[in-house]
């Protein structure tokens, strides 16, 4: 078997070990040496461990000399200082690993990326699942598809991705109808983020601050196909035809994501 057929199925197998997980996120790793499978762990398999982690520790010798680790989430880099575990980029660099191929990057706004960065900068290889089964990880790593959201209210943090990915609010859990958005975060180094919508059909709500300081949304009239934002913006969301209305707040920009909530409101 040549090595990137050798590769994708070192992939497969660790996508293999993140189906048995029981909780979300669902993650799985194997460590390949020498072109063969010579451990396999995955997130739940032993309680308050990582995937990474619990794969390491299968082995009789925890050294990484020449090895690679497939993982299907982005290793953890440190979130607080009282965690009982090593982070896993830490571990891995500590323990030789030669190589690290990753399948999604982490969502979460304070590791996205930086374990990645971490592996590269201290000289380890790092690659990527091919495009196919980043899709088929991405779409079952975490309990919620991330660019969905159900009325009539709740909170998303969603990674800066160049012109930004839609996002789809649906009026309820139940309902079949929606609308869409995307942010465009070419200019959040200064803070602002445009809000895109289709049929110039969205508008700022200056002034107001909290959901609760706007009694009827369509008072806001100057409607476009994108409302710049700030944070603490509010802005309403009304395509045409919809049966529903969305105010839109914009929590936090930061590097890395953009956190919003957002409350359904009934047509009036
Ligand atoms: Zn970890």
């Amino acid at each position: 078997m040549n090595e990137s057929a050798f590769s994708e199925q070192a992939m497969n197998a660790a996508i293999d070990q993140q189906n048995k997980c029981t909780s979300y996120p669902k993650v799985g790793a194997v460590i390949v040496k020498n072109g063969e499978i010579i451990s396999t762990g995955f997130r739940g398999e032993v309680s308050g461990k990582h995937a990474e982690r619990i794969a390491i520790e299968k082995l009789p010798n925890p050294d990484l000399t020449g090895t690679t680790i497939y993982t299907t989430l982005e290793p953890c880099v440190e979130i607080h200082e009282c965690q009982p575990h090593k982070p896993c980029a830490s571990l891995l660099m500590d323990l030789n690993v030669e190589q690290v191929v990753i399948g999604v990057l982490d969502p979460n706004g304070k590791i996205y990326c930086q374990g990645y960065d971490r592996l590269l900068k201290s000289g380890v290889k790092v690659a990527f699942f091919t495009p196919a089964l980043r899709n088929k990880i991405e779409s079952s790593t975490f309990k919620f598809d991330c660019s969905i959201g159900y009325g009539p209210s709740g909170k998303r943090r969603v990674a800066v991705v160049g012109n930004g990915k839609k996002f789809t609010i649906y009026a309820s859990q139940k309902s079949p109808d929606a609308m869409s958005f995307r942010w465009d975060t070419l200019q959040y180094a200064h803070s602002v983020v445009d809000l895109i919508a289709d049929n110039e059909s969205i508008a700022c709500a200056i002034g107001a601050e909290k959901f609760e300081d706007i009694s009827d949304p369509l008072v806001f009239r100057e409607s476009a196909h994108y409302a710049r934002m700030r944070s603490g913006d509010i802005a309403v969301l009304y395509p045409p035809k919809a049966s529903f209305i969305t105010l839109i707040r914009l929590v936090e920009i930061t590097e890395f994501d953009i956190t919003f909530q957002w409350q359904v409101r009934n047509r009036p």
